[in-house]
């Protein structure tokens, strides 16, 4: 149930509806609008009973049932369009905010050098992994701590904040010690205890879409998240699986637009594992600008060949510079600035 106040409510009138709210036994979350309050309920199990007790109170507009199973996603529930600050750069609003870095932190050297090339190219945030999700055991499974102390020192470097996963509730604090932005990968989307710890911290959150999962299960994930207290979260599209192997993954370009009208959240494109291939990369970048995503989070490596993960699909600094300014016509097309 939203509640919705008149545009002129007073914060009076506004308590006193999450008063009721609460002695109802319910919890009121009061969302400011740019024209307006809603205060969304949970707690509910089913229909709330003597809505009547909500509806007579000064202030109050209107009641209106929420039939989707988020809420406090939803864009009913808040109506403007959220930004999301990760160590003063905003994802969300009218900008474009480029997020890149290499797939996984391998050395000082290789990180710092290309911390400073997407930089000088105009993204604004850094990517890498410390703590790798990686299909096989065997495979490399990132540096750990020693790694989030090399992400430590590229941001030191470039004054560029830096999102890296957190892959288990365990290693949290740790992770929290260093990064800007927690990402929750694909392959932990629906990982419940993690969502709800993240949940509980004040960092913002980069959720991706897990491959077999559907945009009401991420708009879901994204919900345990908010519903801790922690409403930083920005959702990313990075590819699901389809019958067609002929990419890593299918780019479902289709849940920008569509994420736009059900949520108030932003939401990024990973062309990089959406396609597995570098050359894929710009075209499905340029893509998602236009499809209206809040941004990108892509994977450059300064030697692909070499790298310890995701090379194939990694571009090297100079495409990635020419990417850049693709996207940024892109998005000025759409009057949208690439955020510095
Ligand atoms: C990544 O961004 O490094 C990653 C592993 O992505 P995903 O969780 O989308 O596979
Ligand atoms: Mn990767």
């Amino acid at each position: 149930m939203l509640v919705v106040m008149e545009a002129h409510a007073t914060a009076e009138q506004i308590a006193t509806v999450c008063d009721e709210i609460t002695a109802m036994g319910y919890t009121p979350h009061p969302m400011p609008g740019p024209t307006r309050t809603a205060i969304g309920i949970t707690g509910n199990r089913g229909p709330i009973e003597q809505a009547a007790r909500i509806q007579r109170l000064p202030g109050v507009a209107e009641l209106i049932r929420v039939t989707v199973p988020y809420k406090l996603v939803s864009r009913e529930f808040h109506e403007a369009d959220s930004v999301v600050s990760v160590g003063g750069v905003p994802i969300g609003g009218s900008g474009v905010t480029v997020i890149a870095g290499p797939c996984t932190v391998e050395s000082r050297e290789q990180t710092l050098n290309v911390a400073r090339a997407v930089q000088a190219a105009g993204a604004t945030i850094l990517r890498g992994g410390a703590f790798k999700p990686r299909t096989s055991p065997y495979a490399f499974q990132g540096l750990g701590e020693a790694g989030l102390k090399i992400l430590a020192e590229a941001r030191a470097v470039t004054g560029m904040p830096v999102v890296t996963e957190v892959m288990d509730v365990e290693n949290l604090p740790l992770v929290l010690e260093y990064a800007d932005m927690l990402q929750i990968g694909a392959r932990n989307m629906q990982n419940y205890p993690l969502l709800r710890a993240v949940g509980r911290t004040e960092r913002p959150v980069l959720l991706k879409r897990g491959f077999a999962a559907t945009l009401q299960d991420l708009l879901l994930a994204a919900e345990y998240i908010l519903n801790e207290g922690n409403s930083a979260v920005v959702l990313c599209e990075r590819g699901i699986r389809t019958f067609d192997d002929t990419l890593r993954f299918t780019l479902d370009l289709g849940v920008v637009p569509m994420v736009k009208l059900l949520s108030h959240l932003p939401v990024i494109v990973d062309p990089s594992h959406a396609s597995g291939r570098w050359e894929q990369v710009p075209p499905m970048a340029r893509a998602a600008v236009a499809a209206g995503a809040d941004g990108l989070i892509v994977e450059v490596h300064d030697n692909p060949a070499f790298a310890v993960c995701d090379g194939q699909q990694s571009l090297v600094p100079d495409r990635f510079a020419v990417m850049m300014e693709q996207v940024r016509r892109v998005a000025a097309a759409l009057d949208r600035p690439l955020t510095a």
